[in-house]
């Protein structure tokens, strides 16, 4: 996914269950995806937000 703050940077999330860290991504009935727990970067633009139901919801 892309950074939500427009910085333009690249998130790579892992989903996988061997991955550490990783998250939970969830799409519920309406289509609409969610992210367990929030996504953090430690470098760069240092943003910090949920997504929850397709909506970002920062920190
Ligand atoms: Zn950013």
């Amino acid at each position: 996914m892309q950074c939500p703050c427009g910085c333009g940077h690249i998130i790579e999330l892992l989903v996988i269950d061997e991955a550490h860290p990783r998250w939970d991504y969830s799409v519920n009935a309406s289509g609409l995806p969610s992210l367990q727990p929030s996504v953090w970067r430690n470098s760069g633009c240092r943003s910090h937000f949920w997504l929850r139901k397709g909506r970002i919801q920062w920190v």
